[in-house]
């Protein structure tokens, strides 16, 4: 991480950092403050405290005015949620929790997650209805913590500037209309780097700390590509960033043209291009003709929210769409991978110590049978609507894959036996622990795809989301370059077909190196899919 203040251009600040999602911007500043950038980020006891303290105040404050402006029912309800809020007890275990460590918003998650189990299994109805009141207020505290309602002041095409930012964050903010991110630390390989890419936000991480005291600067400019940002840039200097700016939008327009043709090296290899998607609203408005399919569909996004773990239902539902929108192409869907950066309230473990490590993905599915179970009946039954695969993620030892599909052949047999409408999908693993790519041949699984996103950090010993590490989480180390060959080379003696779904397969900067392992499938989230076939477009052998 570099920062170099030139102090010789007057009221310029140019800042380095690393590349997180490529692109050029310009917009108006906007600070996060340290509540809405990331409430991960654990303060200490007495600071988490007292950021408790006020959101559980402005809370109830919030619903005071909300009660003046309704009558009858609707305003019990808002009062008996300020009489919840009211009581110390409440927020007991909470206080308890932060003077320990943790997090405000971590404590009084867990804090309130308890009580709304409580009363969720109460044998009174009166009780039972009231835990939906308790989700609101957790929710209502939670979005205090973290700033909910000052990030929704941010303009849509703001430079949005700060220490750190939370996926909620990101996601609370609008970029449909431009923006970028700057940020003093984070990593490219987060997953807020990875949302910033899906959305096609230019976004530089490992600035340092941000170089003004009080006012900050009005206006940025972000380079995405070279990890560059400028604050406050004289005219001259915006006049050559709007002129690039305008030639990288003129090369976008012709690759964008080049989307629908099928994606070919310069001597003519054929490549698939799958896409990585989260859920059927990141396939709004796509043509399907400018894949050859879906190498990743990430489940765990379903999973998120107040709303609980969802159904047999609602999960077919949301998977059917996804296959009904590819028509026939194929769509690899991957089971849960909750765990590691991606904590699901009320599933994964609290406070487990080392998450990158513990019960995450197939780890936390075959623990968790009964929530694993339910996501596969939905897959058995939103295999009729297309061609569907299922994808393990975390995989590390063959008896896992074994496990895994002695549970689906049970759950499509019962399907079946229940009459129920349904197919049973072949199984492929994600090799992103090198012990599964050091032994991917041993296991007999349909296809492999590469996560290299965790298989870098694991290789490297490198999380992917410390920026003081980011420098070493580097998919194109030759280690990780040899496990990417050594799993494409075992997929070729088993004839099974190997992808890389992880974000080093929309690195342009890598594909020659990637190509030259044998890889022929890349998924790729969808607002990269022209700039990689460009990519693929200028290799040779
Ligand atoms: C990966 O690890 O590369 C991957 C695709 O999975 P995720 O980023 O969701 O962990
Ligand atoms: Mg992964």
């Amino acid at each position: 991480m570099t920062v170099s203040v030139r102090p010789e251009i007057v009221g310029e600040i140019h800042l380095t950092g690393h590349p997180a999602s490529p692109g050029l911007a310009i917009g108006p500043v906007a600070v996060l403050t340290s509540a809405m950038a990331s409430r991960a980020a654990k303060g200490d006891p007495v600071q988490e405290a007292a950021a408790l303290k006020a959101a559980i105040e402005a809370a109830a404050a919030q619903l005071a005015e909300l009660i003046a402006t309704v009558h009858g029912e609707a305003a019990e309800i808002l009062e008996f949620q300020v009489a919840m809020l009211g009581d110390d007890a409440l927020a007991e275990s909470a206080y308890e929790a932060i003077a320990t460590g943790t997090a405000a918003d971590d404590a009084w998650r867990a804090a309130l997650d308890v009580e709304i189990a409580g009363y969720r299994a109460a044998n009174e109805e009166y009780f039972r209805a009231r835990a939906a009141d308790l989700v609101d207020i957790r929710d209502r505290v939670l979005a205090g913590l973290i700033g909910v309602d000052a990030i929704a002041k941010i303009s849509g095409d703001s430079v949005v500037t700060g220490e750190d930012i939370s996926p909620s964050t990101f996601l609370a903010l609008d970029w449909s209309r431009g923006g970028a991110i700057a940020l003093a630390s984070g990593s490219p390989s987060s997953h807020v780097a990875m949302l910033a890419r899906s959305r096609g936000a230019p976004m530089v991480v490992g600035l340092g700390s941000l170089p003004w005291n009080g006012e900050p600067p009005s206006l940025a400019l972000v380079d995405g590509d070279t990890g560059t940002v400028i604050f406050d840039p004289k005219p001259e200097t915006r006049r050559l960033f709007e002129h690039r700016m305008a030639a990288a939008n003129a090369a976008r327009i012709v690759a964008d043209a080049n989307r629908f043709k099928p994606a070919l090296t310069a001597d003519g290899r054929r490549i698939a291009v799958v896409l990585n998607v989260a859920a059927p609203e990141d396939l709004a408005g796509l043509d399907p003709a400018i894949c050859d399919g879906i190498g990743l569909v990430r489940t765990e996004f379903l999973f998120e929210g107040s709303r609980g773990l969802p159904g047999e239902d609602a999960q077919y539902a949301v998977y059917r769409r996804i296959l009904e929108w590819a028509a026939g192409r194929p769509v690899t869907i991957r089971t849960l991978d909750a765990g590691g950066d991606k904590p699901i309230a009320g599933l994964t473990i609290d406070n487990e110590r080392n998450p990158f490590l513990g019960l995450r993905g197939i780890r936390l599915s075959l623990a968790r049978p009964e929530v694993f179970r339910v996501q596969l009946r939905a897959l058995c039954r939103a295999a009729m609507h297309g061609t569907l695969k299922v994808m393990l993620p975390m995989i590390a030892i063959p008896s896992e894959l074994d496990r895994a599909n002695a549970i689906l052949d049970a759950e499509f047999a019962a399907l079946t036996a229940e009459g129920i409408a349904c197919a049973r999908p072949p199984i492929g693993i994600m090799v992103e622990v090198p012990a599964a790519a050091l032994c991917a041949e041993e296991f007999g699984a349909a296809f492999y795809s590469i996560g290299s996103n965790d298989l870098t950090q694991y290789t490297m010993a490198a999380a992917r989301d410390i920026s003081a590490v980011a420098d070493l989480n580097d998919a194109g180390h030759p280690a990780v370059l040899a496990l990417i060959a050594r799993t494409v080379e075992a997929g070729r003696e088993r004839g099974v077909e190997v992808s890389l779904c992880g974000d080093a397969a929309a690195d342009t900067r890598l594909m020659r190196a990637l190509l030259a392992t044998g890889l022929t499938t890349l998924s790729v989230s969808p607002n990269a899919v022209a700039r990689v076939k460009a990519a693929i477009a200028g290799v040779t052998a």
